[in-house]
């Protein structure tokens, strides 16, 4: 490393030779790809090009890129309605329009932005040529119908078949080969479809390189992934990794994709290197289970850093990356079929195990040397937050893990209490510190 990088990190007293020039990059850079993202949304809308509605579990956006269909994330949309601070507005009118508060606010913040022309956030939302779902989420399979009514797009759902059996230990198994077969051709007809709206013939060339993009984002992804095994770890799962996520959706498939996650890890790398954690001082280092708490997001994770608790690994990052965790299997010579072992295998995190991820769970406690994990319970996604209290009872009796469960939404401000919250956190912590000085005192 040469002398120009070298610099000192005053607050933990540590030399950052390296990491000097790196240090927030991911954060900024993911800033401005997502801000470029919105704005290219926004000029599709306003030049009425064609475009795909899609999910981020199970989203075949590189199917949709070879038909050079931008790709809309409805869920993208609506947490960002949240982080803004406008969720309610958006909300209102849904509910006003007859949509009950039981539906989930990712759908109600979308269609209250339908009702509205498709303005969001200053932005537009461009009109769906075709909608993709799978049924990884059953909200999903409802969702499709809305803008069906409105738009008279055409929906392709795509079934993915369960795992024929749930593995005990929550590992990730080789999909069925008929399993594969299946959803082989389903994809098949996703291009038919895809050929037919927008008149274009399918080049599958155009996949291959998409889908080979994919696979090496997946690779730079899961070595910063590692990386925040040491301690102090590079990231907070829960703060900025919620940016690389918008990133790894948004791009997808793509080189700016590829580029922005070689250079992440590249940055994590650096951090680790030189002993640089998200906090000046990493005090506990915590799981999290269920969806991020979108409309206090700062306020949210602050209750746990100024504790000095930082969430080293997340749930999240797996269902919400589409599969980028994964050792992706990439066969050029079947693109299609590729694409469907991939899907399956994403599946498993996104579908099967959700309900069923307790082992899961109490293995990356281990791998990644957690104190406790904190499960997010939230009012709209139900998804997500089946289970939660069995889990915490498996990991507090059977593997003696400290948990602590709360409650509130990911997109509606209404459910958010920041006093109650506060409360269980700190209570959390004191017994975490307590039982630190127990152990140290035996
Ligand atoms: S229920 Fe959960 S997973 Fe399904 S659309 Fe809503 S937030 Fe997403």
């Amino acid at each position: 490393m040469g002398k120009r990088n070298a610099a000192v990190d005053m607050r933990a007293g540590r030399r950052t030779t390296g990491a000097a020039g790196v240090v927030g990059r991911g954060r900024r850079e993911g800033n401005r790809l997502m801000k470029e993202f919105f704005a290219a949304q926004s000029a599709a809308a306003e030049e009425g090009r064609q475009a795909a509605y899609s999910f981020v579990m199970g989203s075949a956006a590189e199917v949709l890129r070879a038909f050079d269909l931008p790709v809309v994330y409805p869920e993208i949309n609506s947490l960002q309605t949240a982080v803004h601070h406008e969720a309610l507005d958006y909300l209102n009118r849904a509910e006003d329009y007859g949509y009950s508060t039981d539906v989930c606010g990712y759908v109600k913040a979308d269609v209250g932005a339908h009702l509205d022309g498709g303005r969001l956030l200053g932005g537009r939302i461009p009109r769906p040529a075709l909608v993709l779902a799978t049924n990884t989420c059953l909200t999903y399979v409802k969702w499709v119908e809305i803008w069906e009514r409105i738009y008279g797009c055409p929906v392709f759902v795509l079934d993915l078949p369960g795992e024929r059996a749930a593995s005990a230990d929550g590992s990730v198994r080789e999909p069925h080969p008929d399993d594969v077969a299946y959803v082989r051709g389903e994809l098949e007809e996703l291009v038919a479809l895809c050929q037919q709206v927008t008149g274009r013939s399918f080049d599958p060339d155009r996949l291959r390189e998409s889908m080979a993009e994919t696979a090496r984002m997946s690779e730079h992804w899961r070595e910063a992934l590692r990386l925040n095994r040491r301690r102090p770890a590079p990231f907070n799962a829960m703060g900025d990794a919620i940016t690389f996520m918008g990133v790894g959706n948004a791009y997808r498939g793509t080189p700016e994709g590829v580029r922005y996650f070689r250079e992440l890890s590249e940055e994590m790398q650096a951090k680790a290197d030189a002993g640089l954690g998200s906090l000046p001082e990493e005090r506990f280092r915590l799981h999290f289970s269920g969806a991020a708490c979108y409309p206090a997001f700062r306020a949210f994770l602050d209750l746990f850093t100024s504790w000095g608790g930082v969430f080293v690994q997340s749930e999240y990052l797996s269902y919400a990356s589409g599969g980028l965790h994964l050792d992706l299997p990439y066969d050029d010579a079947d693109p299609l079929g590729s694409l469907a072992r991939q899907m399956l295998l994403a599946s498993q995190r996104s579908y099967t195990h959700l309900p069923f991820s307790h082992a899961q769970l109490a293995e990356e406690c281990r791998e990644w040397s957690c104190d406790g994990i904190v499960f997010h319970s939230t009012k709209s996604c139900r998804t997500t937050s089946a289970s939660m209290a069995d889990f915490r009872e498996y990991l507090i009796r059977q593997r003696s893990i400290p948990s602590l469960l709360i409650e509130s939404d990911l997109v509606d401000p209404r459910y958010w209490s920041e006093a109650q919250v506060k409360n269980r956190v700190d209570a959390f912590f004191e017994a975490l510190e307590s039982q630190r000085a127990a152990s140290r005192g035996a």
